[in-house]
Order: C-alpha cells, then structure tokens, then sequence
C-alpha cells in the first residue's frame, strides 16, 4: 500500500499544544468506478477546524471519530480516475467542499439540495481530510477548477467562497439593495465582493479596523466598526445610511446576530450563516430570518464561474502542510488577515 503524509488529530485538544501531528498514513485509492484520486495542492483552514479540534462541538459529534485528517477546502491535480468517470480526465484540477458525499436519492439531493442530506459524509471530519496530500471522492462531488487558477487561491472558494456566495444568495439581492455585512474575515471578504457584483449597496461591519480597510478596499460603499454597545451601533447606523434592507451574518456571536436583526428595516431579510443562540425576534415586524449552508455542486460551479470572470480577490496566507498548527494558533489569536491555506 502506498503511503501519504497527513496531520492526524487523534484526541481533541486546546490548539496551542500541537495537537495535530504530522505520520505517514496509507495513501487513499480509488475503490469505487466513479471516484477520482486527487494530490493535494492546497487546503484552506476553515474556521469551523478550530473548535472540531478543540473539541467545542464533541457534543454534537463533530468529530464523529478518531483519529482524523482535517480539512474541507481542497484543491489539488487528478492523477487518476476510475473506470466510470466521465466528468474529469487525469491532469485536471478538481476541488472539494466539505460535502465529500451525499446519498444521491433522497428528496433533498434529488431538489438539488444534496448538501442537505441526512446521510451525506463530510470532508475532513473522517479519515479523509485536506490537511494530507491525496484524496478520494465521488466526481458527483467534485468541481473542476481552471488551470488558469492558482490552488492556494481556488481552495479558499470550496468551502469560505461557496458560503459567501450562498448567504449573498440568500439575501436576495438587486441593484442597491442596501446590505448589511456582519463579520468581514475568510468568508466576510469574498461576500462583499458577491454583493458587489449583484451592484448592492454593501455596508461593512467589523470590530477590526484591518477588516474594514480590507472591506473598503474589495468595494465596499462604507465600512463601520462594531460595537458592543448596541444602542450607540445602531444610532450611528440610522444617521448615516439608515436601517439596511438586509443582513448578513458571518460573525459566530450572539450580540452580532441581536444587532443585525435590529439593524434590518421592518419587513428586511436576515441571513445567518454562523452558529449561535435564537435571539430575540419580534414577529410584528415582519422580518425573516434565513438559515444558509455551504452549497451544492451546481453553486460551487457557479463560484468558480463567477470568480473567474470577475476577478474576485481571495486574500490568503500560506503555510507549509507540517505548520498547520501554527496555522490554527494563528487563526485563533485573529493574526489571519482573511484565509489560510495549507500546501502539502
Ligand atoms: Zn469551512
Ligand atoms: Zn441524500
């Protein structure tokens, strides 16, 4: 059997005591006539990876076993395929999201759906994680990505882009439609961007002025700090654009999600696309509040569509694959400026 490289987290743990550690694992092959064999070029740290390896969500069983291999934005080159592949050829470049596979016949996969799925298996949270230097999938689960893009840019977009892109989505934008974007980090950044391109009118919340600058500069109409004090936010807010006709919500706290609702105009739309408590919502106002999740294969398409032709910036900071927990302490103590991307 042939063997691979790959950080494997075998018990959760605070990240500052390393606790990913570089072994020699067996290479995955492909077993199954519709897989394609990736070697990694890239793999993107999520956000979500630092509480999975701290251990913050064992009670919701993630992991759901160990050991593991991290990791769900992944790029990488084919070097083979099964005998029943049509979608891919050796030497394409290929990407993963964190929907490894979906059972392909429920009523969710069946609407187009499959990332809702019941059954579906998650990239990184079994043995088959980014944070290696191959991987197996279902082409059915795989986008192509075009060789004109750089791995350490495209592997950002499989699962940071492809949220972005949804929660915009969700958001129902049009021409100056004034947005509301909570959060302007790895994901934060490309969604201004995906406003932009729908010609929104996007406002930029941050607690950090980096972040704001980052906004401003991606094409953001105004960038305002967050703060905790609601009441002061939300004056600030209301005399300089007034309330927004919808929110967004990347920032996974629950002071952000209460004032993203109250910044939203009686009748405006909520997205959420973070974890965190119900806050308070007052039923007469006519708001909606919208739930988004990652996306389909045919969105991750368009992402790559959309990113290719508009030229969409990806700010990343790469760190050799050994280093991904200093990655992680990195991204912990928020000295990432967007995303950071492993290279095998
Ligand atoms: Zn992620
Ligand atoms: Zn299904």
């Amino acid at each position: 059997m042939e063997k691979m490289r790959a950080m494997v987290l075998s018990e959760c743990a605070k990240v500052e005591t390393n606790p990913l550690k570089l072994t020699t694992i067996d290479r995955h092959e492909i077993k199954r006539p519709n897989e394609i064999l990736l070697k990694i070029e890239a793999c993107g740290v999520c956000h979500s990876q630092l509480h999975g390896i701290e251990g913050d969500w064992q009670d919701i069983g993630i992991p759901p076993s160990l050991p593991t291999v991290p990791g769900h934005e992944v790029v990488g080159k084919i070097i083979e395929i099964g005998t029943a592949v049509t979608k891919f050829k050796v030497g394409d470049m290929a990407g993963i999201t964190p929907l490894l596979e979906a059972c392909q016949k429920c009523p969710y996969c069946l609407d187009g759906k499959e990332y809702l799925c019941e059954s579906s298996i998650i990239t990184g949270e079994s043995f088959k994680g980014g944070y290696a230097e191959f991987i197996t999938v279902h082409e059915n689960f795989a986008t192509l990505v075009p060789h004109t893009m750089k791995a350490e840019y495209a592997a950002p977009l499989f699962c940071a882009g492809i949220t972005a892109y949804k929660a915009v989505k969700a958001a129902e934008p049009k021409q100056h439609k004034k947005i509301g974007i909570f959060g302007i980090g790895g994901v934060g950044h490309m969604a201004v961007q995906f406003a932009k391109v729908e010609n929104c009118d996007v406002i930029a919340f941050s607690r950090t002025q980096n972040h704001l600058d980052v906004a401003k500069r991606l094409g953001a109409d105004d960038a305002i700090k967050f703060l905790e004090n609601q009441e002061e936010f939300l004056d600030i807010l209301k005399e300089k654009h007034g309330l927004l006709d919808a929110a967004i919500v990347f920032a996974p706290a629950d002071i952000v999600t209460d004032t993203a609702i109250k910044s939203v105009k009686k009748g405006g739309l909520i997205v959420i696309a973070t974890v965190g408590e119900n806050p308070s919502f007052l039923a007469f106002e006519e708001k909606t509040i919208r739930g988004t999740l990652i996306g389909s294969t045919a969105d991750m398409e368009q992402v790559i569509k959309i990113c290719n032709e508009k030229n969409i910036e990806v700010i990343t900071q790469t760190f050799p694959l050994e280093n991904a927990n200093d990655a992680l302490k990195k991204l912990k103590n928020s000295e990432i400026e967007a995303r950071a991307v492993l290279i095998p």
